[in-house]
């Protein structure tokens, strides 16, 4: 069943492995093949052209796209990427595994996910609020705080939804500030929004080093991508006792056996740009850095960075997926067999979302939480959210590995919610 769908899509593409996931829960739990026929296209995906004056004076049309994968469980919920490569497919890969994200983490969203394709280290400060403004402008009417609700994702930022909400309230007309999260404080922003994708990382690391009985005290991590997810992971590792070895962005990695000084890396990244140049540390290629002996690899840039090529060569006891998409449907086979551990993104970066989830509940009731009530709670949804998972792959599929655990009872949740409203 999952076949016949998924030849639709491109030899090795994204959406490609998820379907094919996706039917395979469905055949393990059993399920109505209506399950698989309801959450295999998205419920509805518009594509969008964004004129933008640039600063020169002139016009250039941006490509944007949205995609409103399953409502089920509540709102479409999903962050907006602002990438050169972003493609329909992805956009709608990104969106189905939302769906799944919070569906395994128990907050009542639907899945969505949203892009503009452009390069945002080209654009300046001004022609990026332009194209996150002519985004509202084009999708208005498609998002809202009871609909869909956007978040940041790639390139994109707290700055980035602040523009985007304020766009909103001037096209409704009245303050909205609920129709996106990951927002700055002062415009209905949740304090631990911005690390909480990384929070919720280091707390299903936490549980998976407990069930390897791995100390987390002075555990080597290596880490890819250096931004919002992959920059806030190494601070709260190592404030965790952890050792960051090496960490990497876009143009390469730094590494250091005896361990790196997180905030100082991160502070020397947010003066120069870069990590090049960090003292007291050698470069590594982004192809090495996947490479390193380490007890946890934290994969936190972009799409099919663990393949079949290098899987086999992966010396780490753990990967934990702070980047959606990171690992080929090869790789995961491969690391099955070789034992490493697979904490997959639909639960290792599932703190974004849960947060995002409560800064939504917050603006909803015009009341603010204190950092703790919203650490604690965070921390409450992702054990149980990875215990549960655990269980069910030791229970219904020990020959699988915690993907398709995760798959599956994200799966099953949703066919519950199905059932009871009729769409089964
Ligand atoms: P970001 O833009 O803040 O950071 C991305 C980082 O990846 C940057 O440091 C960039 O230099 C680096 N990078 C880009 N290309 C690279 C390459 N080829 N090799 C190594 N590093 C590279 O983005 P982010 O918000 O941290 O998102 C990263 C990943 O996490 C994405 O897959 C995103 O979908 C996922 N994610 C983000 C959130 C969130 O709340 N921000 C939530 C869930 C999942």
């Amino acid at each position: 069943m999952a076949k016949k769908v998924a030849e639709t899509c491109s030899e090795g593409s994204t959406l490609r492995a998820t379907l094919n996931l996706i039917g395979e829960s469905v055949e393990l739990l059993r399920l109505s093949p209506a399950v698989y026929e309801c959450l295999k296209v998205p419920m509805r995906f518009v594509e969008v052209s964004i004129p933008v004056e640039m600063d020169d004076g002139k016009m250039k049309v941006f490509t944007g796209y949205r995609s409103q994968h399953n409502n089920v469980l509540g709102p479409f919920k999903g962050g907006i990427r602002f990438h050169p490569d972003s493609n329909p497919d992805e956009v709608k890969a990104l969106s189905m595994w939302m769906t799944l994200k919070c569906s395994l983490v128990g907050v009542p969203f639907g899945g969505g996910k949203g892009a503009v394709v452009c390069d945002s280290r080209k654009l300046s400060l001004k022609e990026k609020e332009r194209v996150s403004r002519g985004y509202v402008r084009a999708m208005g009417e498609i998002l809202g705080p009871e609909t869909d609700i956007p978040a940041p994702d790639l390139y994109t930022d707290a700055q980035v939804m602040a523009w985007m909400a304020d766009e909103y309230t001037h096209i409704k007309q009245k303050p909205s500030f609920g129709v996106v999260t990951g927002k700055p404080l002062p415009v209905g922003g949740c304090v631990g929004r911005e690390e909480a994708t990384s929070r919720g990382c280091v707390i299903a690391l936490q549980q998976a080093l407990a069930v390897l009985d791995i100390p987390l005290e002075g555990a080597r991590v290596v880490i890819q991508g250096a931004g919002n997810v992959g920059g806030y992971s190494a601070l709260l590792l190592e404030e965790e006792g952890c050792k960051v070895i090496a960490i990497s962005d876009s143009r390469g990695g730094i590494y250091n056996p005896a361990g790196l000084d997180a905030q100082a890396v991160m502070a020397h990244k947010k003066k120069t740009g870069s990590l090049e140049c960090f003292p007291g540390a050698e470069p590594v290629t982004n192809r090495e850095l996947l490479q390193l002996e380490c007890e946890v690899l934290l994969p936190a840039a972009l799409e099919n960075q663990l393949t079949a090529d290098n899987a086999g060569q992966v010396r780490a006891r753990v990967v934990v997926e702070g980047a959606n998409g990171p690992t080929t449907p090869e790789a995961d086979r491969i690391f099955h067999e070789r034992n490493i551990l697979m904490v997959p993104d639909i639960l290792a970066n599932s703190g974004g979302v849960t947060v995002s989830y409560f800064e939504w509940v917050q603006n909803n009731y015009g009341f603010r939480w204190d950092a703790a009530t919203v650490n604690q709670r965070l921390n409450d949804k992702i054990v149980e959210a990875f215990r549960a998972v655990y269980q069910f792959n030791r229970e219904h599929c020990p020959n699988a590995g915690m993907r398709t655990a995760a798959y599956a009872y994200a799966i099953q949740r949703l066919a519950e919610a199905m059932h009871y409203r009729g769409w089964l």
